[in-house]
């Protein structure tokens, strides 16, 4: 595993997060100062209306945005202390809509050994982790289903052996069966390597179902933050406790 050397115990730490984003003279505060910490190894499933911020929170782990003010470290260092190519191999992520570039899965799969001199060891058993023939290698990703490409664009991902994975709704698009695979895959890896996991997703038994701890967000502001069990069984905050009984 790429740079985990982390002897605090906490995967990422925010501290009075804000971001605001203009648009044609318009301001909206995205992010009104969020505080909070995720430990290391857990999986954090994070929740909330659309429009309430996850997105945003989440790419501020891998700098894909940067706060307007407040602190974000990962593993103990702040992230714009960060190199890219060390956060990059250290933080990944993996998005609803799977990025692809054109080519057979195998150049897909290959491409993160490639960018490190590296050859990829076995492709087929990634192939099999994610419940597809192995004979796919040599197919082009255009040919491919939603749920295939997604299923390939995450093992892409886990490739890269990150220490923390950012998951942004990677299954809202996929049917039963794919949903269903790429849960066994992140699940079985985390298992194996002990990576700590974000995991946005508005569907709410995934969240209780695969989450060591809950956080739910609200207009740009973390409403509650607790054990995942607790949190489904009567969140404390109301806006919470309303969206939990009745989701959008
Ligand atoms: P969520 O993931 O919880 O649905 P987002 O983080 O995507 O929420 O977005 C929060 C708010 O920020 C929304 O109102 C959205 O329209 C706005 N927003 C997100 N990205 C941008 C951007 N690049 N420019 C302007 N507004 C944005
Ligand atoms: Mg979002």
């Amino acid at each position: 595993m790429t740079d985990s050397s982390n002897d605090t115990g906490i995967a990422i730490n925010f501290h009075e997060v804000k971001k605001t984003f203009r648009e044609r003279g318009k301001e909206t505060e995205v992010l009104k100062g969020v505080t909070g910490t995720v430990p290391s190894g857990t999986v954090l499933t994070l929740v909330g209306p659309s429009g309430s911020g996850k997105s945003t929170l989440l790419s501020m782990c891998n700098l894909l945005l940067s706060p307007d003010e407040g602190e974000v470290y990962v593993n103990g260092k702040e992230i714009r202390d960060w190199s890219i190519p060390d956060l990059r191999k250290t933080v990944g992520m993996a998005f609803q809509t799977p990025t692809l570039f054109p080519g057979t899965v195998l150049d897909n799969l290959s491409l993160g050994p490639k960018l490190r001199g590296e050859q990829l060891d076995n492709p087929g058993y990634w192939l099999r982790e994610i419940d597809l023939p192995e004979d796919l290698q040599d197919r082009s990703v255009e040919e491919l289903s939603g749920g295939q490409r997604q299923r390939i664009a995450l093992v892409r991902t886990l490739i890269n052996e990150p220490s923390i994975l950012l998951l942004d709704e990677v299954t809202s698009s996929l049917d039963p069966v794919s949903t269903q695979v790429v849960e066994t895959l992140i699940t079985d890896w985390r298992k194996k390597t002990g990576a700590t996991v974000l995991w946005v997703t508005h569907h709410l038994e995934q969240a209780r179902r695969l989450g060591d701890i809950t956080w739910y967000l609200e207009a740009g502001e973390l409403l509650e933050a607790r054990s995942t069990e607790d949190f489904f069984a009567r969140p404390e905050n109301e806006r919470a406790r309303m969206f939990v009984n009745d989701p959008e």
